[in-house]
């Protein structure tokens, strides 16, 4: 099933595919053969943004590729220090600047800023602004809750297509989905292997980690699969989009090779029950720029 690439409808009509490639920490030298490797592999939605200063080795990977633009779907973000309607809209042309692209297919506000909201409405509606004017397919928020949601949409006219939150075996986010769910707003999981279990805490012990819990170690045993690979799995049984980070090629052909064998609901079930209920990452509640003071570069 190499080559296999699922598609979800967004809630405003657009097609992109469910799994990507995500390319945080990435750096830049190793973000052109990540992205190249993943596109050999099948892949065809790239996540990047402005705060991952790899947007322009994105855009060198599919130009020097060689596929076209309308066939790859790519997605970005626009960062605190550039919220409030102006901000916004400078924040787009820099990040435009650097993938060289005449459109984008999703932009994400890269998190909420709850200490001054007014600034992330402003930078919303910016983003609807430039949705309307096509130069984005579809908007959409990252690391927002139900409240911050209901905020937005109570101060602006677009639904978001996507909120792209964490969610990982350890911390599922169900009452969240199923927001998600009443609203028509696609759930696309950031770590979905638990990457952010790994390299956020110093501290961080080995049985707070996913990739070696024994009862995903035992599923992967019994498909002959990886235990990255149960976990991307039952992310797309539950309708959840992905976007695995890898830079090691065979990581990026191993993520994308999940399409041949599914989860029972009984395996689905044991996998929702590692739920720890602690998110791995940073509190949304403190995610404004006091708390994340650098800013974007022209
Ligand atoms: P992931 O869950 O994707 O894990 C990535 C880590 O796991 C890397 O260290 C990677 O190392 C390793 N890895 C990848 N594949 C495998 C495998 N098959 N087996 C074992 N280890 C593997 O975590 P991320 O936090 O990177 O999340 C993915 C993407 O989500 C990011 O790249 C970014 O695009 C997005 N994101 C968004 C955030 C937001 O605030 N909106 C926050 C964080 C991430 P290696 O590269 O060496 O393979």
């Amino acid at each position: 099933m190499q080559g296999y690439n699922p598609s979800i409808k967004l809630n405003n009509g657009v097609t992109m595919p469910a799994v990507g490639l995500g390319v945080y920490r990435s750096s830049p030298e190793d973000t052109v053969g990540a992205v190249k490797a993943a596109l050999a592999a099948g892949y065809r939605m790239i996540d990047t943004a402005a705060a991952y200063r790899n947007e322009a080795q994105v855009s060198q990977a599919v130009r020097e590729n060689g596929i076209a633009r309308s066939d790859i779907f790519i997605q970005t973000k626009l960062w605190v220090s550039d919220y409030s309607y102006d901000g916004a809209m400078h924040g787009f042309e820099r990040s435009m600047k650097k993938l060289g692209f005449d459109y984008l297919d999703l932009y994400l506000l890269h998190q909420p800023a709850p200490a001054e909201f007014e600034r992330t409405v402003g930078a919303y509606k910016a983003a609807e602004k430039l949705m309307a004017e096509g130069r984005i397919r579809a908007i959409g928020v990252s690391n927002f809750s139900p409240a911050h949601i209901e905020r937005l949409m109570a101060e602006t006219d677009v639904t978001p297509a996507v909120n792209q939150v964490e969610l990982h075996p350890f911390f599922t986010q169900k009452p969240l989905i199923d927001f998600h769910k009443k609203h028509d707003i696609l759930t696309q999981a950031w770590s979905p292997i638990g990457g952010v279990q790994r390299y956020w805490r110093e501290d961080a012990k080995p049985e707070e980690d996913p990739l070696t819990h024994p009862a995903i170690a035992a599923l992967a045993q019994k498909y002959s699969k990886s235990p990255a690979q149960i976990m991307l799995r039952w992310h797309l049984q539950l309708g959840i989009s992905i976007i695995p980070k890898s830079v090691s090629p065979a990581r990026i052909i191993e993520n994308f090779d999940i399409f041949d064998f599914a989860l029972t609901a009984e395996e689905i079930a044991s996998i929702d029950a590692l739920d720890t209920g602690k998110r791995g990452g940073p509190d949304p509640e403190h995610s404004d720029r006091k708390a994340f003071p650098f800013v974007i570069e022209d």
